[in-house]
């Protein structure tokens, strides 16, 4: 009989591809040696091409799975991807203070936050942003915008490197403990800086720019890596340094799928 190993919980939706979401997050977490748990706030109808249809779950039954879990089989650390409604993430809110998730509790929470596919197709509701300002972000340990996410956070709307601390600031006044700020969509720079930021201290993460076409699942991939290195026990920065490791090995190992996008790779 082996140990109970760490354990890592993924709030967020469905990818019935295979290649992002919930499905993405498991394959890391195991690829990371963490039990996987999930709490599914939508099931999308998806392939390669895009996102042609979503069914949400009802609030309820979200909140419902986090505490099932939770309160059986405890976990090390959780996160959050699509969370498509206003009133899934109220429920979430009020779930995880009740069983104690977040970056005042003992379980840190990473707060990934995901309004669109790559294709464009909508995974949050417009009005839903409110509630990921007010309700989510100062609940989160970390929270990991890419540029595009951030100018429809902000309203900053970032185009070099330089500008980069600006949105971390911007996305720390709403209350996480740790920012990071991604630079994939940066495409110009010939390298891909991110920068983490907790108000104080600010490290950058450089790394390689790749020219490539499949990254369907990436920024999910990149959350769910960081999220198994804190259900270890991993201080901030150094999950997240083990996170960008993990997201460049599975950028360069991702493969063709479908006619469309194919996904970042978990496969060693
Ligand atoms: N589908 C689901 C369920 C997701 O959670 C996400 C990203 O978080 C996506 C699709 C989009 O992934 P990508 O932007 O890499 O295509």
């Amino acid at each position: 009989m082996g140990a109970t190993p760490p354990r890592a919980l993924t709030i967020a939706g469905t990818d019935s591809g295979g290649g992002a979401g919930v499905h993405a997050d498991c394959r890391t977490f195991f690829a990371c040696g963490v039990h996987a748990t999930t709490a599914v706030t939508a099931v999308t109808v998806q392939n390669s091409v895009g996102v042609s249809g979503f069914h949400e779950i009802p609030p309820e039954v979200v909140a419902a799975q986090i505490e099932a879990v939770v309160t059986d089989i405890g976990v090390t650390a959780a996160k959050t991807g699509m969370l498509a409604s206003a009133p899934i993430i109220e429920a979430i809110a009020a779930t995880i203070d009740k069983v104690g998730i977040g970056r005042d509790h003992k379980i840190p929470f990473v707060v990934d936050p995901v309004s669109a596919s790559m294709h464009g197709d909508q995974l949050l509701a417009d009005n839903a942003l409110a509630g990921l300002k007010s309700l989510l972000f100062r609940r989160a340990s970390l929270v990991t915008p890419n540029l595009d996410e951030v100018r429809l956070l902000t309203g900053i709307d970032v185009r070099r490197r330089d500008q980069m601390l600006d949105a971390a600031k911007a996305m720390f006044d709403f209350g996480p403990q740790w920012v990071l700020i991604k630079a994939g969509h940066l495409r110009e720079d010939p390298e891909c800086v991110d920068i983490l930021y907790d108000g104080v201290a600010v490290i950058e993460l450089p790394g390689p720019r790749f020219d490539v076409q499949h990254t369907h699942g990436s920024g999910d991939t990149l959350a769910s890596s960081i999220t198994s290195a804190l259900a270890k026990g991993a201080t901030m920065p150094a999950a997240v340094e083990f996170g960008k490791r993990f997201i460049v090995q599975a950028v360069r190992n991702a493969y063709p799928l479908g006619h469309g996008t194919g996904p970042v790779s978990n496969f060693w």
